[in-house]
């Protein structure tokens, strides 16, 4: 995982990188090589494995060291939260602590372990946590990834179970951002606010052609070093193909559920199996894919998302995407009663032990379920995703009830037209940040590192 911060390059082996932070060593791919040739001694900025920018040396060598200091002091901070934690021991449950020493070992774990863990019940849950957050700490440090999400377009031509936005949904109004907004967004969540990955998402709109994704794509990437994922849902290779070629090298598709029945339940006229091939076909193509599933779909049981997480290791993603199913009253899952809010939580535990250098992401579905981002963080999670849509759109992308929860939109009526990420995107940008600290993680992906960050 690489820091937002920027690094040395120490060598270069063939089209990988080792970069130096502080004296840690990461990896990173080079995949352009046109602007900015790339030799031993250059200072970078690499996301999701990707080196995605150059920066000159002066610059670079400002903002280390305005962030020495506060690149340790963040470090001790998250080893002592992991360690402190080693005091929540659990009472009355000796096969899973038995697990737990076992995951902490390094251990594989059997199917038996990982039933142990899924069916956990308070009050070992605690412990349980802390135990997948002290392994992540070990196998990961401290670094968080944390992306901006642009939701450009709330039309869809399919009509999923689970989701709001589904074509059936006629009481939603539905909204297009054009190619200028779109840039212009990118470009203002990159420049003012500081954001180095951005997801930009939609629904299956097939309004927006190859050729107007592939310019929207090479505009961003000329104005903006950053890494740029596509969450636009199953398109033909070819269009993921020609966006990468524009410098798109990051898709987010999940597969929802890995039990082929449950799919085609929740995803009329679609196939579990061709939307793995295009995950599949995506990962060997070079892409920085994340991907995962739905916790809670009606008749998936334990065994199902044992299977979930198992079938999210043997992709090898860059990044765990789960997270649990608040049914929306506008789709057919309606009626289905909604899981315990710690179940999702202890999926994020038990992938941790199954994959511990994963990057896992703590969902905004989550958070909607949970106490917040911190949950998810402490339970083995290292990544987050803001959303950065402009307010007078983030009400519509309406994915589940409570989506908008925390972001300050409340009930007020967004202001439309500005550039407005208004005082809910500030404010959780704020709150995320300073949660992030208080815990001891270097946010990677967000933040002008100059000692001067507005939102520092
Ligand atoms: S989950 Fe994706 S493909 Fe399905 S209806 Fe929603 S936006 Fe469309």
């Amino acid at each position: 995982m690489c820091y937002a911060i920027p690094g040395r390059i120490v060598s270069i082996q063939g089209r990988t990188a080792t970069i130096d932070y502080f004296g840690e060593r990461r990896e990173a791919g080079i995949i352009e090589t046109g602007n900015w040739a790339l030799k031993t001694g250059n200072y970078v900025y690499a996301q999701g494995g990707i080196v995605v920018d150059r920066i000159a040396e002066s610059d670079a060598l400002a903002i280390l060291e305005s962030w020495k200091g506060r690149f340790f002091e963040l470090k001790k901070r998250d080893a002592g939260i992991a360690e402190t934690a080693k005091t929540k021991k659990i009472k009355n449950n000796g096969s899973l602590a038995s697990v737990l020493d076992k995951a902490e070992s390094g251990a594989l774990l059997t199917r038996r372990d990982m039933e142990t863990v899924i069916t956990a019940e308070k009050p070992s849950l605690e412990p349980l946590y802390a135990s997948a957050n002290r392994v992540r700490s070990r196998e990961l440090g401290n670094s968080c990834c944390v992306h901006g999400i642009i939701e450009f377009s709330n039309n869809c031509k399919n009509g999923c179970a689970y989701c709001g936005i589904n074509k059936n949904n006629t009481k939603l109004a539905r909204y297009r951002m054009g190619a200028d907004e779109i840039v212009e967004r990118a470009e203002y969540a990159v420049k003012e606010l500081g954001f180095r990955a951005l997801v930009l998402q939609s629904g299956e709109d097939d309004y927006y052609s190859d050729d107007v994704l592939v310019d929207i794509v090479k505009r961003i990437r000329e104005q903006c070093g950053i890494l740029i994922f596509m969450s636009i849902g199953e398109r033909p290779f070819e269009c993921y193909k020609k966006l990468y070629g524009a410098g798109a090298y990051g898709a987010l598709l999940r597969f929802e559920t890995s039990n082929p029945k449950i799919y085609s339940m929740v995803r009329p006229g679609k196939r579990l199996e061709e939307r793995l091939a295009l995950i599949r076909k995506l990962i060997a193509a070079g892409f920085v894919v994340a991907t995962g599933f739905l916790v809670g779909l009606p008749g998936a049981t334990e065994q199902d998302l044992i299977n979930d997480i198992l079938l999210t290791k043997s992709l090898r993603p860059d990044m765990y995407s789960f997270g649990p199913l608040i049914p929306h009253p506008r789709t057919l899952l309606a009626g289905t009663k909604p899981i315990a809010p710690d179940y999702a939580l202890r999926a994020i535990a038990l992938s941790r032990f199954i994959d511990p250098k994963a990057k896992i992401l703590a969902t905004t579905a989550l958070e909607t379920l949970n106490k917040g981002k911190k949950d998810g963080l402490l339970a083995g999670a290292n990544s987050l995703m803001i959303n950065l849509t402009p307010d007078k759109y983030k009400r519509d992308y309406d994915l589940y009830p409570g989506k908008t929860k925390g972001t300050g939109l409340g009930t007020r009526n967004p202001k439309p037209g500005t550039q407005d990420t208004g005082p809910g995107t500030q404010d959780e940008i704020r709150e995320t940040l300073g949660l992030l600290y208080s815990l001891g993680r270097a946010p990677t992906d967000i933040g002008k590192m100059d000692g001067n960050h507005v939102f520092a």
